[in-house]
């Protein structure tokens, strides 16, 4: 299974702050975000798709800037 990485343009890390360290990794049918930076990682797939059904309450909206993948290529 090949894990694919792209660069979220105009994300900030929840944990350092970094700005465009942020990547998208897809690795079959899971998502998750890491940081380049501080090694930060984020379990929970930021697909709006996926309703989350047990969400943490911790997490801070408008954190992190989700732009969707160019799908079309
Ligand atoms: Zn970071």
């Amino acid at each position: 299974m090949t894990t694919r990485r792209m660069f979220i343009a105009g994300a900030t890390c929840p944990r350092c702050g970094a700005v465009d360290r942020i990547r998208l990794c897809r690795d079959g049918e899971r998502e998750w975000m890491d940081c380049v930076a501080c090694g930060y990682e984020s379990a929970e797939p930021p697909a709006a798709e996926h309703p989350p059904e047990s969400a943490p309450a911790d997490t801070t909206p408008g954190a992190v800037k989700w732009l969707p993948p160019r799908a079309a290529r």
